[in-house]
């Protein structure tokens, strides 16, 4: 067999949401692991609905999760010749036909129809006019559409992710084809483009399942042997639900801008619908791109864990080397204020030697900004929870002690500071839990992070020295221990 040629065709009409970014996923690894083309085609025939800024947000949303195309993007507008000429062909080989009934009289044969408890599809009116009086009646200037005359019988296919499936063609209207106003219909354009693109696999969403049957039928009627079809389970929220904004960010850019990796995302979209066996979930490209298939695809519908998403954003940020990492989070820095030069300059060694430190603690980027703070600046925030319990009357003595203690220090390494504290602890007669929870909340604003004595080397001794004689006066401010908003400025 040929290498396979798929492709990903989305409609410009809104941006490229998980569900679209998961079907060029899925395309995509499928022409990876059969070494096969995947094409971009943008289905922009609403003209009304589409814009170019979505087409943009798409190809960049694409790009961001590293799903390059091999072939396109083509424009389906750009084709409409072509879509017009097969319908044209349809017609005159009487596959098709026109139908001159209004929307009006449409909708009282629909509304008599269901009043009756019946159901309604097109009564194939227009099927039944004498030879010639269609012509005559377009000939006249009478508004018409073209539809397909669906035949007799049944039509199968073998679902790629489904396996074998069946409709009647009883079942099937005669779909419309060409509009009144001359435009091809989505039916009629992805057929014809499909079969001049040479698609071999058509890998899309389960709620095309419908147009599968009419697909089929027009390759055949243009005497096209039909592609293969598979369609991926729906996505959930998870109450169930279909996958929509009430569950959160929808949009791939979103995600982005919220501080995901397109690796994290890229995995986690992945192993939505499909399972790569055993229980491997953090995987790289190429051992996906090694491991795809349909055989892996479920036919049950996903559900979106924004958890597992966020578990799996933090092991790929721990993954990721520090150089990367301080490009990445420098626009929520400088969102904070907190970006400086110097980060990339003199003191580059440091701030890489940071973020590694605290890499492994985060999930999102913003997480990582947000720890970094305490490090960049004084202005920072204690924790509630943790001022009301380490911030006792009793904390304040302790945290100058340390202070002046670690002042005794030339400078800060983990060894020498831990030293320094459990000696202070022994000297006190108190847990060194008493002196560690305090101090970590003067120095971090957290109750949790890194190993302090880390923290503390990081910081640098006279840095470390400023934090602990601020928490204390923060601690022994009138105010109460409470009120660190005061100590900001
Ligand atoms: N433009 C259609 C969509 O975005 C494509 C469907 C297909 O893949 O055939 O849903």
């Amino acid at each position: 067999m040929s290498a396979p040629r798929v492709r990903f065709a989305p409609s410009p009409t809104g941006y490229l949401h998980v569900g679209g970014a998961r079907t060029a996923l899925f395309n995509w690894l499928y022409a990876r692991r059969e070494k096969g083309v995947f094409i971009l085609r943008i289905e922009d025939t609403d003209q009304a609905r589409s814009s170019k800024e979505m087409v943009e947000a798409i190809l960049e949303g694409l790009r961001w999760l590293g799903i390059g195309h091999d072939e396109g993007p083509y424009f389906q507008t750009a084709l409409r010749g072509e879509h017009e000429r097969a319908a044209l062909r349809l017609l005159e080989a009487g596959r098709a036909y026109r139908c001159f009934c209004t929307a009006e009289a449409l909708d009282a044969r629909r509304q008599a129809a269901e009043a009756n408890g019946r159901a309604w599809k097109y009564d194939r009116a227009c099927l039944a006019l004498p030879p010639g009086d269609a012509d005559r009646r377009a000939a006249a200037g009478e508004p018409w559409v073209m539809r397909f005359r669906v035949p007799e019988g049944v039509t199968e296919y073998d679902d790629l992710v489904h396996g074998p499936t069946r409709f009647q063609n009883s079942d099937i209207e005669d779909l419309v084809l060409l509009r009144s106003d001359g435009s091809p219909t989505y039916n009629l354009s992805c057929v014809v483009d499909d079969r001049s693109m040479r698609i071999t696999h058509v890998i899309r969403g389960d709620d095309h399942i419908s147009n599968t049957p009419k697909q089929i039928l027009l390759h055949a009627a243009l005497e096209a042997e039909p592609p293969r079809f598979g369609h991926l389970p729906l996505i959930l929220g998870e109450d169930k639900k279909r996958l929509s904004k009430r569950h959160g960010a929808v949009s791939v850019i979103e995600y982005r801008k919220n501080g995901y990796l397109p690796e994290a995302l890229f995995n986690f979209l992945a192993l939505l619908g499909w399972s790569p066996g055993g229980d491997r979930e953090i995987m790289t490209v190429a051992e996906m791109v090694e491991a795809f298939s349909f055989q892996g695809v479920g036919s049950r519908s996903a559900v979106f864990d924004h958890d597992k998403l966020l578990w799996m954003n933090g092991e790929y940020l721990k993954r990721r080397q520090a150089a990367d990492l301080a490009g990445l989070v420098r626009p929520w820095l400088e969102s904070e204020g907190l970006w400086s030069a110097d980060l990339e300059d003199a003191r580059k060694a440091w701030f890489l030697a940071l973020l590694d430190l605290l890499k492994e603690r985060c999930r999102l980027l913003p997480d990582l900004a947000g720890a970094a703070r305490p490090f960049l600046t004084e202005r920072f925030d204690y924790d509630p929870a943790g001022v009301e319990k380490h911030f006792t009357a009793g904390a304040a003595g302790r945290l100058i002690a340390l202070r002046d203690a670690l002042a005794a220090l030339p400078s800060l390494d983990e060894g020498s500071s831990e030293a320094v504290l459990r000696d202070l602890a022994g000297r006190l007669d108190v847990k060194a839990a008493a002196l560690i929870h305090p101090a970590r909340l003067a120095l971090t604003g957290r109750t949790v992070g890194p190993s302090l004595f880390a923290v503390m080397a990081a910081m640098g001794r006279d840095g470390v020295l400023r934090r602990l004689e601020r928490a204390a006066r923060v601690i022994e401010a009138p105010a109460g221990p409470r009120d660190a908003a005061q100590e900001r400025g």
